[in-house]
């Protein structure tokens, strides 16, 4: 549940998608590129674990940020359609060029 009111910003925190604050434990620490539709889309290119060695090596941990639990709930529904999005358009459509390719008479 969003904080109704003023938030307090010493004790609340504020979702990096939604922009709505929340109580600490509504919600989890991320690193602020997985929160956004088209960077999950890039991002699937490179590992997470190569990103979060990236994120590591240029800051802190301090780049964390808060985000809530239907956020990031709907994040990875997100992000794995990209990821079914990616391997459909690897593996389907090339899979069905070869067929076109192959049903041609050759001449
Ligand atoms: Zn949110």
């Amino acid at each position: 549940m969003p904080v109704e009111g003023f938030p307090d910003s010493s004790k609340h925190k504020i979702c990096i998608r939604c922009r709505r604050w929340f109580e600490p434990e509504e919600g989890g620490m991320v690193y602020p590129e997985a929160a956004t539709g088209v960077s999950a889309f890039v991002g699937v290119l490179p590992p997470r674990f190569v990103r979060i060695l990236i994120t590591k090596a240029i800051g802190s941990e301090s780049n964390l940020r808060f985000i809530c639990c239907e956020c990031l709930r709907r994040t990875r529904r997100e992000r794995t359609g990209c990821i079914v999005a990616f391997w459909v358009m690897m593996v389907v459509l090339p899979a069905i060029l070869l067929v076109l390719v192959l049903s041609v008479p050759s001449w």
